[in-house]
């Protein structure tokens, strides 16, 4: 999956969709590895699978998920107890095919993401959660600042968690959504969850798609790196604020976080820069791009050593701001695998260490492609023979490299960023 999607849209309705993205790069349902398959699991999924085709009733198909969550271990008094009432929610299917036509522009996302009333709440928590903090960064090895920065854009410092069945969520995803078999594994990795007895089935809301907690983790995701830190016995993110900032270490340690590393800093760029150079693939050291006249925004800015690899990010193309960004940034996106997320993070962390903020001008004049324009271009730049990738209206590495192999026939600064001129010039040819 390119890590450079761009998603301006309101964190709040995508936080979910991106963490499950995240989620999907993950082994499938780890938390089951342990338990070994047996007959009666390998023909349960059988049949489960038969039944998708044969259009099973729901209270069906739950019975065939009930034999699979037996022969899991699942107590079946507690699948039951979970089950409940428990019938498909028909606006769950409509978030799960929701393809919104228009998304916010970057800077639109970060004023929210990184507005000073988030800075200024932040940096209260950070005091109040001073002692917390610096056990967890002596075990994990993971900066408070981006703890809380992340505590701050999943669920605003735990105040916004979701309020959907994750249960009935999951259960309408897994019986009749896209990808079931990836539903069906968080389902059972949400049964363990209860299992566990980290939380009650009555306690266990969520995100529309089943992200959990002040740290919105899938089911997955939170048997594999959720820890009890405050020493109840369980792992609790949803009350928790502790378990809830640990559990972010310890998955941020996971994805290769390095302490005391910058994630990245706004840089200025010479005259006459070559763009095509902002690229993920286009990897330097510092001193490589400190050759190229790439310069900190801030002469204070913590760039790290000369050896240092960092890329270019131009999250809006080369009219708006630049970044140069290091190995935290990856981690970030490991935890969310959305650019605009990563950056946010990133900013909100350096604003809770007093930073200043972004000093490049964002192009706000520049109206946002739509998605059926994003796919017209896609389709346009297949015809002129760039193999933009299919057209979904993503825009991935694929578009990306076709866009700047068309700015360079142009003679444009080659950014990879589509815009309405170069979608008027294409329609033009
Ligand atoms: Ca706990």
């Amino acid at each position: 999956m390119p890590s450079l999607l761009f998603r301006g849209l309101s964190h709040t309705a995508t936080a979910s969709f991106l963490l499950l993205l995240s989620a999907c790069s993950e082994a499938p349902a780890q938390s089951l590895a342990s338990v070994p398959a047996t007959p009666s699991d390998s023909q349960a999924s059988l049949s489960v699978t038969a039944a998708a085709s044969a259009r099973l009733s729901f209270e069906e198909w739950r019975s065939l998920l009930r034999s699979d969550a037996i022969a899991a271990g699942i107590d079946p008094e507690l699948f039951d107890r979970a089950f409940a009432g428990i019938s498909p929610n028909p606006e769950v299917l409509a978030a799960d095919s929701s393809q919104p036509e228009f998304t916010r522009p970057v800077w639109e996302y970060l004023d929210g993401a990184v507005s000073p009333s988030r800075i200024a709440r932040g940096r209260l928590l950070l005091d109040q959660h001073r002692a917390s903090l610096e056990r967890i960064e002596q075990r994990y090895a993971v900066d408070g600042e981006v703890l809380v920065a992340i505590w701050g854009l999943e669920s605003n410092f735990g105040s916004n968690i979701g309020n959907h069945s994750v249960i009935r969520s999951l259960a309408t995803l897994a019986f009749e959504g896209r990808r079931q078999a990836f539903w069906r594994s968080q389902l059972l990795a949400v049964l363990q969850i209860l299992q566990h007895g980290d939380i009650s089935p009555e306690r266990l809301l969520g995100s529309w798609a089943g992200a959990m907690g002040q740290t919105q983790f899938m089911p997955t995701t939170y048997n594999q790196h959720a820890v009890d830190f405050d020493g109840d016995g369980r792992r609790d993110l949803w009350s928790s604020a502790p378990d809830a900032l640990a559990s972010a270490a310890h998955y941020l340690q996971a994805s290769g976080w390095q302490r005391g590393q910058p994630w990245g800093f706004e840089v200025r760029l010479p005259r006459g820069f070559d763009y095509s150079l902002a690229d993920p693939e286009s990897r330097r050291s510092l001193a490589e791009w400190t050759a190229l006249g790439v310069e900190p925004m801030a002469a204070a800015a913590p760039v790290g050593a000369p050896e240092t690899t960092a890329t270019l990010l131009l999250p809006a193309g080369h009219r708006g701001p630049a970044f140069l960004v290091l190995d935290n940034f990856r981690s970030i996106l490991k935890y969310n695998n959305s650019t605009s997320y990563a950056l946010a993070i990133g900013l909100l962390a350096d604003g809770l260490r007093g930073g200043t903020g972004v000093q490049g001008a964002w192009p706000r004049d520049e109206r946002q492609l739509g998605r059926s324009e994003r796919i017209e271009l896609q389709e346009l730049l297949a015809r002129n023979g760039l193999q933009p990738g299919p057209a979904d209206g993503i825009i991935g590495a694929n578009t990306r490299k076709a866009v700047r192999a068309l700015q360079l026939q142009l003679n444009w600064p080659a950014d990879g960023y589509p815009n309405e001129e170069l979608l008027k010039q294409l329609r033009g040819r």
